[in-house]
């Protein structure tokens, strides 16, 4: 699909043809670790739930556009909205996990971890009938102080992760951590590909770019600046992530402290609009479809290092 570049007047899509990831965590507005202390678990079931229609709302969004995308669900969430799986199934789209309860996987032990993710599989695969493969934690709560969840994970039998961001961040993050795609090898002989969301290298630092709150609220300028450097420059992929409530401004609003709120809240109006620029612009495809699992060809095991095109170049 060809399309202006409104802000140069040229086509993007033309010059750069790329194919991108694109995902989306599927949880209500009230499950975001910004709001854990005011929200408790056991207040979910009495809270207006607004999931199922902001979702339907990226479904129709990603039809418009003829995009497919990877989704994460929350495992509550599958057990209360199945229809909300298969529909999300139907169009098109891949499932994968997203956790159970929505809590930070360091704040865990092994068994805890194991317990929720297991309980969230059973959700989405007894909803949707198809098997998951990929597991984003909540928060990209893989951080150095819990990278034995990677072992559980490759244990319960998943293929690939998407939760290490490789940034500073007072909430998650491992700032040393590598850039772009690669394969965790762990014991007993597992493997797990590794997906990271998308970051630039600018003044010695790792920026977070394509992706929740820094998509909704850095310059649109500063999105397109990305997608051109990972095409030019990087020769990778960008992995873009965002949520359904992002596209939900009349959610109901959470007293929290004033930085959670201006994470949470701010330019809700302006996601729909800028999500649409991207869909239309750059082109975009699940996860699985470059991991080569859920019906792609069979998973190939790449060298440590080796980048997200090398995956891409066996399964294709
Ligand atoms: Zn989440």
């Amino acid at each position: 699909m060809l399309t202006k570049d409104k802000e140069k007047g040229t086509s993007i899509a033309a010059v750069l043809p790329s194919t991108h990831i694109i995902s989306v965590d599927v949880e209500d507005y009230f499950m975001v670790e910004a709001f854990a202390s005011s929200v408790s678990l056991d207040s979910w079931g009495s809270r207006p739930s607004r999931v199922v229609m902001s979702t339907l709302r990226v479904l129709d969004l990603f039809d418009a556009y003829s995009v497919k995308g990877t989704f994460f669900f929350v495992g509550w969430v599958a057990d209360k909205f199945p229809s909300l799986v298969r529909e999300v199934h139907a169009r098109g789209h891949e499932l994968a996990c997203h956790s159970y309860w929505h809590r930070t996987v360091y704040s865990q032990t092994p068994d805890e971890f194991r317990e929720d993710t297991r309980a969230a599989v059973r959700a989405i695969e007894d909803a949707a009938g198809v098997k998951v493969f990929g597991y984003r934690a909540p928060s990209w709560s893989i951080t150095k102080d819990c990278l034995w969840a990677l072992d559980v994970l490759a244990e319960e039998g998943f293929r690939y992760d998407s939760s290490i961001y490789p940034i500073h961040h007072d909430l998650y993050g491992v700032p040393g951590a590598r850039r772009f795609p690669y394969t965790h090898r762990l014991k007993d002989g597992h493997s797990l590909l590794e997906f990271p969301p998308a970051t630039v290298r600018l003044l010695g630092q790792n920026l977070p770019c394509a992706g929740g709150g820094y998509l909704r609220i850095f310059p649109l300028a500063y999105t397109h600046w990305v997608f051109r450097t990972f095409q030019e420059d990087y020769g990778e992929s960008v992995v873009v992530y965002f949520h359904p409530w992002e596209l939900d401004p009349d959610q109901p609003r959470i007293r929290e402290k004033l930085k959670s709120r201006l994470r949470h809240y701010t330019n809700l109006d302006g996601m729909k609009n800028r999500l649409e620029h991207l869909l239309q612009t750059y082109s975009f495809q699940p996860f699985c479809e470059v991991a080569g699992v859920g019906g792609g060809p069979a998973l190939q095991t790449v060298g440590e290092g080796e980048n997200c095109q090398g995956v891409a170049r066996q399964c294709s």
